[in-house]
C-alpha cells in the first residue's frame, strides 16, 4: 500500500507526471496524473515556450495492476509557439517517457503487446493478453507485428533501433525472434 504520492511517483511513474490521484472502482484502476513541467518545446521548431494556451485530458491504457486494468488519465497543456517564422501557432505537449505520439496506450503496454504477438501471434495473443488483464483483439495484435521496424542486430542479443522496449527482467534487444518482412 503506497502511503505518500512520493511514493507512487517513486514506484513506477515516469518523471515526466505527477501523481494526483488514483481509484478504483472494483474493475480497474485509474491514475489521475498532470505534467510536471509547465514548460514544452514546439514539435515544429523546437522552442521552448511557457505560454500556456489550455489543458485536455488525456486517457491511456497502461499494463494491469493484479488484474485489474489500468488506465492513465494524464492533464495535458497546451502552448502557444511564440516562434514567428514556425507556422505552429498551438501545440500540445509530447508525453515522451510515456506514450507516442496519438497512442491510445502507454509504451510499456504497447511493448507488452508486442511481446505477444511475437510469441503467439493474433488469436492466441489475444486470449493470454485477456487472462493477463490486457484488453486486445486478434487483429491488433497482428497489426503490432506489421507495424514494427525491423533490423538485423550487428551481433546476438544486441538491441538495435526499433526493437520494442524490453521486458520486464530483460535487456532490451534480447531474446527476440526475429522475422523478416514478408515472411508468413
Ligand atoms: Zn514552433
Amino acid at each position: 500500500m503506497f502511503n505518500t504520492n512520493r511514493d507512487v511517483d517513486s514506484f513506477a511513474i515516469p518523471e515526466q507526471l505527477r501523481v494526483d490521484q488514483l481509484s478504483f472502482d472494483g474493475h480497474s484502476v485509474t491514475v489521475h496524473a498532470s505534467t510536471s513541467d509547465p514548460a514544452a518545446r514546439c514539435p515544429l521548431c523546437a522552442r521552448l515556450s511557457r505560454r500556456i494556451y489550455g489543458c485536455y485530458v488525456r486517457t491511456l491504457a497502461d499494463l494491469p495492476w493484479c488484474g485489474a486494468a489500468v488506465r492513465l488519465r494524464i492533464r495535458v497543456h497546451k502552448f502557444f509557439c511564440d516562434e514567428p517564422t514556425c507556422e505552429r501557432r498551438i501545440f500540445a505537449e509530447r508525453l515522451d517517457d510515456v506514450a507516442r505520439v496519438y497512442a491510445r496506450g502507454t509504451d510499456c503496454q504497447r511493448g507488452a503487446l508486442e511481446w505477444i504477438a511475437f510469441a503467439l501471434g493474433g488469436e492466441a495473443g489475444a486470449r493470454l493478453a485477456r487472462e493477463l488483464g490486457l484488453l486486445v483483439s486478434p487483429d491488433t495484435l497482428l497489426n503490432r507485428i506489421r507495424e514494427a521496424p525491423f533490423a538485423e542486430a550487428e551481433e546476438p542479443g544486441r538491441a538495435v533501433e526499433g526493437d520494442p522496449p524490453a521486458a520486464p527482467g530483460r535487456r532490451q534487444g534480447q531474446g527476440y525472434l526475429r522475422m523478416d518482412r514478408g515472411q508468413s
